[in-house]
């Protein structure tokens, strides 16, 4: 081998580690991060976890993330107090749902549940299906978080992967949408038990593009090509 095919081995080994050291197991707790997805992609995924690969948009992604998350708290830490990197777990009647919240902040005698979300949307963008689907989901976990936490309400801070720019948005409480999370985290639960599939739920994330230059299956759904819940002729129509 020479050295530059030892530098590449050692890059696409040490993304691929990366991943797989920041992938969530599963450890017969539902996370609320289970549920924002069709359920029957979570099931899959829990029950057959696909192989990680080095995936460089996702490394990316994470690596920026942890990055945002400790500048952020060195300096919000001279004005509030933090708490950061907790689980906070909900019985239900057939298990746990777990939350862990990026940042908990205490100021002004609020407690505020932050969560950081680098996209490439403008969020919120009403005109754009995968942005509005997205923006859905995040609200749904915040939310989550912020009765889980019992925080007095959320902020998701969107920071543009184009510019670094951020960008707001309040989440308030809502019991109907907590009531929604927890019963999915319940309907989950009881299949992963039964060993049902759950019926599937198909959405604009289900199909994965082909990427014009390399011709490589992109994003989508894992087990898009055996789910009988899309329909592959009628391509996009339950947008
Ligand atoms: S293709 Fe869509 S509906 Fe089918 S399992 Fe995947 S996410 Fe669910």
């Amino acid at each position: 081998m020479n050295i530059e095919a030892l530098l590449e081995a050692s890059y696409m080994n040490a993304i691929r580690r990366f991943l797989q050291e920041n992938k969530r197991e599963y450890d017969g707790r539902i996370h609320v991060s289970h549920v924002l997805q069709c359920l029957r992609r979570s099931y899959y995924e829990i029950k057959t976890p696909p192989e990680t690969v080095p995936n460089f948009n996702l490394f990316i992604g994470i690596g920026i993330h942890e990055l945002i998350e400790a500048i952020l708290v060195r300096e919000l830490s001279e004005y509030c107090g933090m708490i950061r990197n907790v689980y906070y777990e909900v019985e239900v009647s057939n298990g746990v749902c777990v939350g862990t919240p990026d940042l908990i902040i205490e100021f002004d005698d609020y407690r505020v549940v932050v969560d950081l979300k680098t996209t490439k949307y403008n969020l919120p963008n009403s005109k754009n299906k995968f942005a509005e689907k997205m923006l859905e989901k995040y609200i749904m976990q915040t939310v989550a978080y912020v009765h889980m936490t019992n925080s007095d309400f959320g902020i998701l801070m969107f920071i543009k992967r184009q510019n670094g720019k951020p960008k707001f948005f309040r989440v308030e409480r809502n019991d109907s949408i907590y009531r929604e999370v927890i019963s999915r985290c319940k309907r989950l639960k009881r299949a992963l038990e039964l060993d049902e599939e759950p019926e599937g739920e198909p959405d604009v994330f289900c199909e994965p593009y082909i990427d014009p230059k390399t011709g490589e299956k992109r994003g989508g759904c894992p087990f898009y090509d055996s789910c009988p819940y899309v329909r592959k002729l009628v391509k996009h129509e339950w947008w």
